[in-house]
């Protein structure tokens, strides 16, 4: 049961002090002020262990042969704001960080100030995890192989200060549960949100274009051209909406923009009006609404009380016959069972997306071989360009903590502080 676990130092290749500016705990020019909530307890930490789990090496070892020399060097997203600034990172921005011995880049910073890093993809009942959460002080977790921080978890692990989330989405904890236990739970916002934006706008063009069942004909030796294009479309004209416009719906909106696409979005914060004039935004007030006007649709919203299962048996309704829906948000905002009929019958022509309930699932989950579906494991948000950035962020929030006396944390990374929703929690979630 601890075959996946790492606690000897080792693990990071391509040691490097990354071209990031060293600044304290994200303290960057232009950035708000963290005072709106302290992500603090009072008592600074002497030694910690931080409890990591990570999604398992690759198949052929690690670390993989590099593809390509680096990666492009973002320092500010498009809001403004910028990347993450830790002191230093020991990593190589463009290496394997996110599995288990990639380590987050974050063992030689940790060790070299006293404290302890367990990193393990060990997660379910019984496990590594379970074995190390009395005595931790911190939980690392990725949505894309989360450690299910439960209500009972949370009452097992009692020195726990922080839940952080290597990544943005933090629905993997019981919210509600770390508010009851004074547990702060924090994530990098925007770190790959251009990542999943991206993504979902490919995989809407996909659909739209019969692009897998298509490469399928071409890699199987067929040349059935109509076989091809009995169900392509272009997406020219086509009316999309986005269930949410935050960082990652705003983000897919902006791509779509050039295509010539009708551009629709509900959210519970509506946008700025020069923006909806800039992109020719169209505002719903409800999302089933809006669903019936469209050709496309994506869900870009947390998964939360108001939003969980939001696509079940009484809406599908709501869809156009033939609509195409897109999931990069969380599995759970979906019914699986309504979704792979509605794929069966019609009323949906295509599903895509990475997220799933639960991760891994299970082998039969219908998602994995309904027709005219382009489901991935959990892959967007977890891109060797997004992992420089998550992990830089995790530690940036790690530095913050451990600093003597500890330091806030940036608003924006905030989803639960002392006890309340806060920050980009207050703005997004519900409990
Ligand atoms: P964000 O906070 O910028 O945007 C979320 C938006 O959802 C906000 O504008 C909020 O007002 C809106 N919202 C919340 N509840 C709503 C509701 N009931 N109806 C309509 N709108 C609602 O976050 P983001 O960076 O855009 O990420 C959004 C979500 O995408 C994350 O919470 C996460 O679940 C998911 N995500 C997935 C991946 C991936 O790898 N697939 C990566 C990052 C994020």
């Amino acid at each position: 049961m601890f075959g996946a676990l790492r606690l000897g130092r080792g693990g990071v290749r391509g040691v490097a002090r990354a071209a990031l500016a060293a600044r304290p705990c994200g303290a960057a020019a232009g950035d708000a002020p963290a005072a709106a909530g302290r992500a603090l307890h009072a008592t600074p930490t002497a030694a910690a262990k931080v409890l990591c789990v990570l999604y398992p090496d690759p198949t052929g070892g690690y670390p993989p042969p590099p593809v390509r020399d680096g990666i492009p060097t973002i320092t500010h997203y498009p809001d403004g704001s910028t990347v993450p600034s830790p002191a230093a990172v020991d990593f190589t921005p463009g290496a394997l960080l996110g599995s288990v011995s990639g380590e987050l880049g974050l063992r030689r910073f940790l060790e070299a100030g006293g404290h302890s890093l367990v990193v393990t993809s060990d997660k379910g009942p019984d496990s590594a995890f379970d074995a190390h959460l009395p005595d931790a002080d911190f939980v690392i977790s990725q949505p894309f192989f989360p450690a299910y921080l439960t209500a009972e978890r949370l009452a097992a692990a009692p020195r726990l200060r922080a839940a952080i989330t290597a990544g943005i989405g933090s629905d993997h904890v019981d919210l509600a549960a770390a508010i009851d236990r004074g547990v702060n739970v924090c994530e990098v916002s925007y770190c790959n949100s251009v990542s999943v934006a991206e993504h979902a706008t490919m995989m809407a063009l996909s659909l739209v274009r019969n692009y897998l069942p298509s490469h399928a004909v071409a890699a199987g030796g067929g040349w059935n051209i109509a076989d091809c294009v009995s169900r392509a479309y272009d997406i020219e004209g086509m009316a999309v909406g986005t269930v949410a416009a935050g960082r990652i719906g705003l983000g897919i909106l902006r791509r779509l923009h050039p295509f010539g696409c009708a551009l629709h979005y509900t959210d519970r914060h509506r946008l700025p009006a020069d923006v909806e004039a800039q992109y020719g935004l169209t505002y719903w007030a409800s999302w089933t609404d809006m669903a019936a006007a469209m050709d496309v649709v994506t869900l870009n919203c947390p998964l939360h009380p108001e939003t969980e299962h939001m696509v079940n048996a009484d809406t599908i309704g709501a869809f156009k016959r033939g609509a195409y829906l897109i999931n990069t948000a969380r599995g759970k905002l979906c019914d699986a069972d309504v979704i792979a009929a509605a794929l069966a019958d019609g009323r949906l022509a295509g599903y895509a997306g990475d997220v799933w309930y639960p991760q891994p699932p299970p082998a039969d989950h219908p998602w994995r071989t309904a027709p005219w579906s382009g489901m991935t494991p959990h892959t967007s948000g977890t891109t060797l360009s997004a992992q420089a950035r998550y992990a830089a962020g995790v530690r940036e929030i790690l530095e913050c903590y451990l600093a003597s006396p500890p330091k806030p944390i940036r608003p924006e990374y905030q989803i639960v502080t002392d006890g309340k929703l806060a920050g980009a929690g207050a703005h997004a979630y519900s409990v």
